[in-house]
């Protein structure tokens, strides 16, 4: 397990690195953290972001970005990745418009060595590795995919970007992140608050922990072992397209199962 100290000059160096070999109208607009940051959810998961420095609110850095991880949780088959983390759901201003255009443009424009992946509520294009013995081998390691990745998106991210490049008063803001929450995460219209928990994307621990005993533990689709591996819990019909919380519409996965079925059914 690396340290966030150890991981930190190289990834500086290497985004050093990045913005000169980038166009200089791209390079010159990117910023990134001074340090790994730990995630907030798994304290073995160690972050280094590079976002726009443009973005005011379109979307929040933490959740529009070209991260490097350092993944120390023993279920990861690799403990680094690269990728683009793009979270459809926080888009602040136009967020259909948005989501429909990157859709349509960004699969195609996946450069080679990267998995594109439409999550229910992201869209991540991913390229997993193995952090080398040598770490001062880091950036000529990285800087080739870190160009491919940045050229080939950033022209597409740069004009949504600058469409937006006041930012939203608070009370604007605030009622965007409503306005957001219904839509996002529980259906409309239901008032029963003993039926709201089926209504709502988020599935509560005691029903994740009954749910993985009743499947043994193991993914419903590929058999995977998942008292070791990351799992995640999945709505059959996708609560995108109404399903519910329901126990009967609810089966855990394996990360690559889930990562396979996507938004479908
Ligand atoms: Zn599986």
């Amino acid at each position: 397990m690396l340290t966030k100290a150890e991981l930190t000059p190289h990834a500086l160096e290497l985004f050093r690195r990045v913005k000169l070999a980038l166009p200089v109208e791209i390079g010159q607009r990117l910023s990134s953290n001074r340090l790994f940051v730990t995630h907030g959810s798994y304290n073995n998961l160690f972050l280094f972001d590079v976002w726009d420095s443009n973005q005011t609110d379109v979307l929040d850095r933490q959740h529009f970005k070209y991260c490097l991880g350092h993944d120390g949780r023993p279920s990861s088959p690799t403990n680094g990745y690269f990728h683009l983390w793009l979270n459809t759901i926080r888009i602040y201003r136009e967020r259909e418009a948005i989501v429909t255009t990157l859709d349509k443009k960004l699969p195609a424009l996946t450069p080679k060595g990267f998995t594109f992946n439409r999550l229910d509520r992201a869209i991540d294009i991913k390229w997993s590795f193995d952090y080398p013995r040598n770490l001062a081998t880091l950036p000529d390691l990285l800087l080739p995919r870190y160009v491919s990745l940045i050229s080939a998106i950033h022209p597409v991210l740069m004009p949504i970007i600058d469409q937006f490049s006041t930012r939203l008063a608070p009370g604007e803001r605030r009622a965007v992140v409503a306005k957001r929450g219904r839509i996002g995460f529980t259906h409309p219209g239901i008032r029963d608050p003993e039926r709201v928990s089926e209504y709502t994307r988020s599935i509560r621990p005691s029903d994740r922990a009954a749910l993985l005993k009743q499947f043994r533990y193991r993914c419903a689709l590929c058999g995977a072992d998942l008292r070791e591996a990351r799992h995640h819990i999945d709505h059959i019909k996708p609560f995108s397209k109404g399903g519910t919380s329901k126990r009967e519409n609810l089966q855990p996965l394996c990360e690559p199962c889930n990562l396979a079925k996507g938004n479908r059914e």
